[in-house]
């Protein structure tokens, strides 16, 4: 089936690859999120992401600030002139998230997972005019990711994009999630209008895994990366072994080397022009 897309466009950023969204795994406190969007921005990073609930794989662990966390987001806006991106899994979620403000949502590799739910969120954005990045379910399922596109599509958000964030596996010895490049790719080449964001901080769980993903997700072509960043990572209350600082970011930025691919989406080349 096709979708109906129009072009990813944030509004104020350039769409020039790779497209960078960046920030940390979760928003603990006022100061962590202030402090890394503060640094971030001074790196020239426009578009500034935090995770207000967090999908846990087991109880007891930091399950996200909640909506006590959208204020702080709304000064990253405003004091910074940032874009704000989180993400949602319940319509309640995408209720108070937009109430907020907050300009890119994105769906977790859970959630997606699960077809009950991203109808669920489909119906709940029904009418919005916001841009929406679908994250590959947890399983290595084209059809799957494909179906849950088709289902935000379906609900009238034509601004869509795609984050490969790898699958998962009871294999974790050098990732903690398997790339499967493949399987983007053949997303790519199905729906070649649509963006693909590489998402190096879940695929590796390491930070010294970052550079060498960024680089394997620019060489085949992604059109943005979304790299987990945090004011102090060690301490972090989710995925501290992922996070890197904003100077690291910066430096990882600068190691990459970007070519020219010839067939990047027709949206990003129209932008481009
Ligand atoms: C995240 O982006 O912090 C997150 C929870 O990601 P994923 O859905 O890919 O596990
Ligand atoms: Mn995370």
């Amino acid at each position: 089936m096709s979708l109906e897309l129009s072009p990813l466009a944030f509004p104020g950023i350039e769409m020039k690859r790779p497209v960078i969204i960046s920030g940390p795994c979760s928003a603990e406190t006022e100061e962590q999120v202030m402090d890394t969007a503060t640094q971030l921005s001074k790196k020239g990073i426009k578009i500034f992401r935090a995770g207000i609930w967090k999908p846990r794989t087991k109880p007891g662990g930091f399950e996200g600030i909640g909506v006590q966390g959208l204020p702080w987001l709304q000064r990253v806006k405003s004091e910074l002139g940032m874009l704000t991106a989180t993400e949602v899994a319940t319509p309640k979620h995408v209720e108070a998230a937009l109430g907020a403000g907050v300009d890119i949502l994105w769906i977790g590799a859970r959630t997606v997972a699960n077809p009950f739910a991203m109808q669920e969120l489909a119906d709940s954005l029904r009418g919005a005019d916001v841009p929406v990045l679908v994250k590959n379910p947890v399983n290595p399922d084209l059809e799957l990711w494909i179906g849950g596109l088709e289902r935000i599509n379906g609900a009238g958000i034509k601004r869509l994009g795609v984050i490969h964030r790898g699958f998962s596996s009871y294999d974790k010895r050098l990732y903690r999630n398997l790339p499967m490049w493949h399987i983007p790719i053949e997303l790519h080449r199905r729906y070649p209008n649509l963006p693909i964001f590489g998402d190096p901080s879940h695929i590796g769980g390491a930070r010294e895994l970052v550079a060498p993903l960024c680089q394997q997700a620019m060489d085949l072509g992604f059109d943005g990366l979304i790299i987990e960043s945090h004011c102090n990572p060690d301490c972090a209350w989710s995925d501290a072994a992922q996070q890197v600082t904003p100077d690291i970011l910066d430096y990882i930025l600068n190691l990459l080397v970007i070519r020219e691919t010839n067939q990047s989406t027709e949206n990003l080349n129209e932008l481009r022009k």
